[in-house]
């Protein structure tokens, strides 16, 4: 857990960093160099928050809706199946909703970034809002893939009250719309949607940070999947996730800590010194019984979440589909890209080459998988 790894040669000298470690990446943002720090974040940092895993047969999100009898599983998350039959949507809601969850360290750290002045911009793909209920104030997060956050009718785009919303999504009922008694959806990103024109407003802070965290993303869904490689060639990059993934170690001040997140950010915060005051808020935030079941949960989970994630990160993938809207025909390409959804059966290896081959490029373009539909991964 926390190991450091890198698969750029040993001797390739780091251009910032003293050397690719946890306590060099510490002494760098100690001595000022780190005033603009990117901090990304995928469905790994809300692990350890319990946040239902939807391959687990017993909370499994699927498994859920398997008993809907949903042809495909993905449907709940397709604009046209919605319009037919919300109400598959609504019992996922029931389970993801925000409020039954409580954040993790790893979140509580951004906050305390945010705290310190340092936090440039967060730009997460979970829609489970645990970066706001840990205090990262609401104008430096960019929820790219949509959340909870808000919601409103899908005909006549009214805004729909949160306290309504909350009551119908415990009962897993639908709710309508008071104008026209259309459909009303969370401003989460479904298929066929466009991202939120935030990302693509802020996604040039990537370009200008100075320090790149990426936390618990594997890095499959685009745009989002390209903010890492926006950065300048000789910005630290520090990736907290179970294994290596885009190009993330591929740069000489890449730091890669394979792990679970919570883990990778208790060291760093140690060698930052910063560790008691993290987990004091920490705990002052979700309280000793939570943050003592997040520990235990941790504990016991942390030999099988590896393969539980590979796994994972092999059916995220099959289903990934790289589908490039903005540079295709169009002369005045719309700025937000399409997501799309198409099933296909790319490799793991097709999926990194792809990435590797032209990482700029491929910013521009979309596509959602899984991972904007649950954020327990
Ligand atoms: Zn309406």
């Amino acid at each position: 857990m926390g190991q450091e790894v890198s698969a750029v040669p040993e001797t390739t000298k780091p251009e910032n960093l003293s050397e690719r470690s946890l306590p060099a990446v510490a002494d760098y943002i100690k001595s000022g160099k780190a005033r603009k720090v990117v901090v990304l974040t995928g469905a790994g940092i809300s692990t350890a928050a319990g946040i239902p895993d939807f391959r687990s047969p017993e909370t499994g999100l699927y498994a859920n809706l398997a008993a809907l009898e949903l042809e495909e599983p993905e449907d709940v998350f397709s604009l046209p199946f919605f319009k037919e039959n919300p109400k598959p949507f609504y019992v996922l809601a029931k389970d993801l909703y925000p409020g039954k969850f409580h954040p993790t360290i790893s979140h509580v750290f951004i906050s305390l970034l945010a705290t310190k002045g340092l936090l440039y911009q967060l730009f997460t793909q979970n829609i489970d809002c645990l970066e706001r209920a840990a205090g990262v104030p609401a104008d430096l997060i960019v929820e790219a893939h949509g959340s909870f956050a808000s919601q409103r009718c899908i005909d006549c785009k009214t805004p729909y009250p949160d306290d309504k919303m909350r009551e119908h999504v415990s009962r897993a009922e639908v709710p309508h719309c008071e104008k026209c008694n259309g459909l009303v959806k969370p401003d989460i990103v479904f298929f066929h949607e466009n991202l939120p024109s935030l990302f693509f407003d802020r996604r040039h802070m990537a370009e200008e940070a100075d320090l790149i965290l990426v936390l618990g993303t594997s890095l499959t869904v685009h745009p989002f999947a390209g903010l890492p490689d926006l950065a300048p060639f000789e910005v630290p990059r520090v990736l907290f996730n179970m294994e290596r993934v885009g190009s993330l170690g591929s740069q000489p001040d890449d730091v890669l800590v394979l792990g679970d997140c919570d883990t990778g950010v208790r060291q760093l915060a140690s060698a930052l010194g910063w560790r008691e005051e993290l987990e004091a808020e920490w705990r002052k935030l979700v309280g000793d019984e939570e943050a003592d079941r997040q520990l235990e949960g941790s504990s016991k989970r942390q030999v099988e979440l590896h393969d539980e994630v590979s796994q994972l990160v092999h059916d995220v993938d099959k289903v990934l589909h790289v589908h490039d809207v903005s540079s295709s025909g169009s002369s005045s390409p719309s700025p937000e890209a399409v997501a799309e959804k198409e099933p296909i059966a790319a490799t793991q290896q097709e999926v990194q080459q792809s990435e590797s081959a032209s990482v700029k490029e491929s910013v521009e373009t979309t596509t959602l998988t899984e991972e904007v539909k649950v954020s327990g991964a």
